[in-house]
């Protein structure tokens, strides 16, 4: 079992959130969350392009890149740089 450390005045403060991006601008660390109903449509807000969010739509967009992301997973090493002209290769 791990202590905490007492937080005391003189604990310097440490910087803690989340850096995420607007789904619909990209702005950085503007959004705000609406702790009393987290699942309304609206429950996300960016302040810099006035949109309003479901967290449905932030894990539809997390769910799309994620799916996107484990496919490219999959493309093989490129052991040179491909060159348009040259396929098939030649035998060596
Ligand atoms: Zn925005």
């Amino acid at each position: 079992m791990t202590q905490t450390q007492p937080v005391s005045s003189t604990t310097p403060a440490v910087p803690r959130g989340f850096l995420l991006p607007c789904l619909r601008c990209g702005e950085l660390g503007a959004l705000t969350l609406r702790l009393d109903s987290m699942t309304e449509d609206d429950a996300i807000h960016c302040p810099e392009c006035d949109a309003d969010y479901s967290l449905s739509d932030a894990q539809e967009t997390v769910a799309a890149w994620s799916a996107l992301l484990a496919w490219v997973q999959l493309a093989p090493p490129l052991r040179e740089k491909a060159q348009f002209g040259s396929w098939p290769r030649p035998a060596a």
